[in-house]
């Protein structure tokens, strides 16, 4: 191996007193003192337009914190000449310059960038400096280093040769643009998904949510610095539709690369289904979507593991994962002990304000997924197959909060336990200790989804039957742990059916769908 292996980066845990959290404090401050004017970036020039869309903290939204300069269409055009001019010389590069620049940006962010990009990410996004480091911090400087680890593999893998020939893989970027569409939920994934094609010699149209411009900006600012040449990843703004009505036909788009809804994922491939005739190549659609993912306990199981890892998966990070425990199916045996646990453990959950440190979470996103969210507490207050058990409680007089809440249903296929959420609710429901097998069917069909689940048991053949009969019904599998927090380099993350194509962020996976082989035979 020529690149230095990688290990994850030690999660920070900024208690008092450490110089971690003067330093998020000093920024935290600084941040919140000054709008920050994000402009678009394209063929590395800053561009500056009159339309600006206000960044507010969701768990404080009258505090501006940037304003986002918006493109319209001859934007999202020059963006496309600016990727498809770079691309050439970037691709012509051996891969090791290339790499160089990711393994500098992860130095760069571990050390010099820090503070400054949790702080970003704690305001843009109301995370708490836990979950900030997490996700900014640790997860985004392991995909630089590990995105760069697995490039290694591909790049050095050879095909056989006989006597008197020589045969050879040789690994192109795709030709083209690639179109990076990106969520607020992490800043890691927003970074990540332009810059995994990039590693790999692909030039990027990059337009992340605007809900996630100030870490996102920031991750470029960190890329160019670590020698990102111009052009290679520009970033854009403007309404979705405008910019995607110029992206999605070009003739020159050679790959999408997605996290966000089931819905706009599919609104994409119907674009380019439309467009096909008009390509010059097949483009690579690589997305990461919704989902419902279950947590699924036997009666062998321990009522306060179970606990834990359900108050976990469910409200860690407002529930705003597209992984998070969003139904339980418990048995009736457990049911006893489990609820006055649950019942304890999320009244006494402190939420607020994400410079108390002390707080476990913090406010969601914006308007409409707190509005959305309510609505699902509010259908379960009045169902007749269904009871609030803890929270229910929301306010959005100040910031985007909503109560960690536990439903009840009666019914294993009422409305929240079959729609995606996104947001701090969980639903469960109480089965037959008799009825094992059926539940277990209807956690398998129930949802269109398969992105995460997690199983509770003790006995082994009921470990192995239950991980048997969901074998599709999650990309990532957990026995005995919450659903969530997949590692980049430990648990490759990623699910099917309608939760996304499962090419596993920050694998080889993932980087093969970036590159395109040409096969050389030479005589000798
Ligand atoms: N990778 C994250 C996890 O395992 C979730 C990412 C997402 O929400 O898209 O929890």
């Amino acid at each position: 191996s020529i690149t230095p292996k990688p290990s994850n980066e030690p999660v920070l845990a900024y208690s008092p007193g450490t110089s971690e959290r003067e330093a998020v404090i000093q920024e935290l401050k600084r941040q919140k003192s000054e709008i920050t004017q994000i402009p678009m970036v394209i063929d590395g020039d800053k561009i500056f337009t009159d339309t600006k869309d206000k960044v507010v903290c969701p768990h404080d939204h009258q505090q501006v914190i940037a304003e986002v300069s918006q493109g319209t269409a001859d934007h999202a055009k020059s963006a496309i000449d600016a990727a498809l001019k770079a691309r050439k010389e970037w691709a012509a590069l051996p891969w090791e310059a290339r790499a160089a620049v990711f393994l500098k940006a992860a130095d760069l962010l571990a050390t010099k960038y820090r503070a400054e990009m949790n702080a970003a990410t704690m305001l843009g996004q109301s995370k708490t400096v836990h979950q900030a480091e997490i996700d900014a911090a640790c997860e985004l400087i392991d995909f630089f280093r590990f995105n760069v680890h697995y490039a290694e593999q591909i790049y050095s893998e050879q095909p056989g040769s006989a006597f008197g020939m020589w045969n050879r893989s040789e690994i192109r970027g795709l030709e083209g643009f690639v179109y990076a569409i990106t969520p607020f939920n992490f800043t890691s994934i927003a970074v990540n998904l332009p810059a995994a094609p990039a590693l790999m010699g692909c030039a990027v149209i990059w337009k992340p949510a605007p809900t996630s411009m100030h870490g996102a900006y920031l991750g470029l600012r960190i890329l160019e610095e670590a020698g990102l040449p111009k052009g290679v990843i520009n970033m854009i703004s403007g309404d979705p539709q405008e910019l995607s009505s110029v992206l999605l036909p070009h003739p020159e788009l050679s790959g999408i690369h997605f996290t966000g809804s089931t819905a706009t994922f599919n609104h994409l491939w119907q674009e380019v289904g439309k467009n096909i005739n008009n390509y010059r190549y097949y483009p690579r659609i690589v997305g990461e979507t919704g989902g419902k993912d279950f947590v699924f306990a036997h009666s062998s199981a321990d009522a306060q593991e179970l606990c834990t890892a359900l108050v976990r998966g469910a409200f860690e990070f407002q529930g705003q994962k597209c992984s998070a425990a969003s139904r339980a199916y418990v048995p009736k045996s457990l049911w006893s002990k489990l609820k006055p646990a649950l019942v304890e453990t999320v009244k006494s959950i402190k939420m607020g304000d994400v410079e108390d440190f002390h707080n476990f979470m913090s406010a969601v996103i914006d308007k409409r997924s707190f509005d959305k969210i309510a609505s699902y507490i509010d259908h379960a207050k009045q169902a007749k197959d269904a009871e609030i058990v803890v929270g229910g409680e929301y306010d959005d007089s100040k910031g985007y909060f909503i109560r960690p809440t536990i439903i009840e249903a009666s019914n294993p296929h009422y409305k929240s336990m079959v729609e995606e959420i996104f947001g701090p609710v969980l639903t469960i429901y109480v089965y037959e200790d008799e009825a094992f097998e059926e539940t277990l069917a209807i956690c398998d069909s129930s949802t269109k989804y398969a992105l995460t689940g997690a199983i509770f048991a003790k006995d082994r053949h009921v470990i192995d039957h239950m991980a048997k009969t969901l074998v599709h019904a999650a990309g990532n599998f957990y026995i005995n742990d919450k659903p969530t927090g997949a590692v980049v380099g430990q648990q490759p993350f990623g699910g099917g059916r309608a939760s996304g194509t499962n090419d596993k962020a920050g694998s080889m996976l993932n980087l093969l769908r970036w590159a395109s082989f040409r096969t050389v035979k030479e005589n000798f």
